[in-house]
């Protein structure tokens, strides 16, 4: 195997997926701990809440505490290199969001036992669902009550539409919770026992030795359960697993480190090592490929007036990355030299030496990068498929504060939109421009861009939560809109409704039963 194959081989580069709350920033603590990168619990948490905010990053991002440091974390675990990449939810989520997991080889969905699957989670998942890419399940706060185990699984395959298949199963649960079967490994692994005795071996049987806790009633009841898994439930299939078709799910507890390690095992023995891309539409190209090539998926702009310049992140999908290698920027032809680029190693910025597939490597940009942007080394052209883009579900209407910067402000929103920031609708009557964004902090970053970069101050109303749907142009009627569903037009002109919600969609179903709506993603 050639050395770069082996670099290759030994990535993991995922996503943690989950409704806020479900203890994300949690497990990724622990995750860091695991790999040695932060020494004590509590470093992650103090980043999120601000207190450790040292970049010069925006004031915005100052506030609410993201940083572009812990937009993507790396460390070494049992010598696999691991790249976890942020997902942002709460208000600060965005497309980016949703963008960042076009970057990932495989996602880790972590659920609170007490709720269940939440509409965050849902919204994630379905686009994880859509690349196809292994999806491996945290089954969070055992150390609390919860709820049964068995309907948590089969929560999956109702609500989510993957086959759930325990790969542990808890002994107990909150105040009675002993332990976690588990069956991937044959032993028990109990709840708060020093290191060395934690594990207990089963016998080939699946029995445990020690008499007293094979007496115990919680224990009784796992190995039901278990039977009732194994008679009734979904069997392990590592192939269904890596066409995200099955996800294996682990039960424990990121706040007392519970099964957190175990699950880190098996999620670095079982994830997918970076594989090839799509290229030039109908082109496969290996991951181990020594030519340079990578995408564009998230770029983050500097809100510091003093410091205009923007982070592109690129993820690695084939050669390696050297600093000051020249590439074609392949949507333009344009040859750029990229001289300033960072990788994330721990919790500082740090220049990037050896960055192969898998990897994400930042670019401070001037302006000349877009979201979904290829680059290439080489002579032969080499164009990644255009990232999707996501159905907005907040709106606002835009309008300049001062009536003679027209041009000032119809310059900043095209390259804004352009840009990939936010999207751009205009009212189909009227013209009025309205922009649609999936979380509200597109909109602050729209509106502190526009007076900061292109000293434009806008106004903007909201006209709230809508439900975007478009429609086949020659199926359209102006005369279906009403005050219910506002009829506008994306930029490319094609025409869509923006329902108040899901109840006005279904009127106007009823209605007019023969005209197909779609949703973009
Ligand atoms: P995030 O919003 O998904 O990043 O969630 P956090 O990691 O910030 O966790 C949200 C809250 O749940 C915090 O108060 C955590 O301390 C708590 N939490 C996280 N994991 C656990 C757990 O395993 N057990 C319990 N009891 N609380 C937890």
């Amino acid at each position: 195997m050639n050395e770069l194959t082996e670099k290759v081989n030994k990535r993991r580069t995922f996503a943690i997926i989950s409704h806020p709350d479900a203890g994300k920033t949690t497990i990724t603590e622990q995750l860091l701990l695991f790999g040695g990168v932060i020494r004590s619990a509590g470093t992650v948490k103090a980043r999120k809440t601000g207190h450790y905010a040292t970049s010069d990053w925006m004031e915005i991002e100052k506030k609410r505490g993201i940083s572009v440091t812990s937009s993507v974390m790396q460390f070494e675990y049992q010598g696999k290199r691991i790249n976890i990449l942020d997902t942002p939810g709460h208000q600060d989520f965005s497309e980016d969001t949703y963008r960042t997991l076009m970057a990932v080889d495989a996602a880790v969905m972590v659920i609170d036992s007490a709720k269940g699957i939440e509409p965050q989670t849902k919204k994630l998942f379905k686009v994880v669902k859509q690349r196809g890419i292994p999806i491996f399940t945290f089954m969070n706060k055992l150390d609390r009550d919860g709820r049964d185990p068995l309907d948590l699984i089969a929560e999956l395959e109702d609500l989510l539409g993957i086959e759930g298949v325990a790969m542990n199963w808890p002994i107990g649960m909150g105040k009675t919770l002993k332990g976690l079967y588990d069956i991937a490994n044959n032993r028990i692994e109990l709840y708060r026992k020093d290191d060395a005795d934690r594990f207990v071996p089963l016998d080939e049987n699946g029995q445990v030795a020690d008499s007293e806790l094979a007496a115990d009633p919680q224990y009784q009841e796992t190995l039901e359960s278990i039977d009732l898994i194994k008679e009734a439930g979904n069997t392990f299939d590592k192939a269904k697993v890596l066409a995200g078709d099955q996800t294996p799910v682990f039960f424990g507890s990121a706040l007392t480190n519970f099964g957190v390690e175990t699950f880190l095992q098996s999620f670095v023995d079982l994830a997918p090592a970076p594989s090839s891309h799509l290229v030039n539409e109908d082109e496969k190209l290996p991951a181990d490929d020594p030519t340079f090539a990578g995408f564009v998926f998230k770029i983050q702009a500097n809100m510091n007036p003093n410091h205009r310049d923007r982070i592109a992140f690129v993820r690695v999908a084939s050669g390696e990355f050297k600093p000051g290698m020249d590439v074609t920027l392949a949507r333009t032809g344009k040859q750029i030299r990229l001289n300033n680029a960072t990788e994330f190693m721990s919790s500082e910025r740090v220049r990037v030496n050896d960055a192969v597939a898998g990897d994400i490597v930042g670019l401070y940009d001037t302006g000349n990068f877009q979201i979904g942007d290829s680059i290439y080394a080489g002579k032969k052209d080499l164009v990644f498929p255009p990232l999707p883009e996501f159905t907005p579900e907040l709106f606002v209407r835009v309008t300049a504060k001062n009536v003679m910067k027209q041009k000032s402000f119809h310059k900043g929103i095209n390259q804004l939109v352009q840009e990939g920031a936010i999207q751009l609708y205009q009212n189909y009557q009227t013209d009025d421009y309205i922009l649609g964004a999936v979380g509200q902090l597109q909109f602050e970053v729209f509106q502190f861009r526009m007076k900061n970069e292109y000293n434009s101050e806008v106004e903007m109303n909201s006209i709230g939560h809508r439900v975007a749907r478009w429609i086949d142009p020659d199926q359209l009627d102006p005369a279906m809109s009403s005050s219910r569903n506002l009829l506008v037009k994306d930029r490319y002109g094609n025409p869509l409704f923006l329902f108040e919600n899901e109840f006005a969609m279904r009127f106007f179903h009823d209605k007019y039963p023969d005209v197909k709506l779609t949703e973009k993603l």
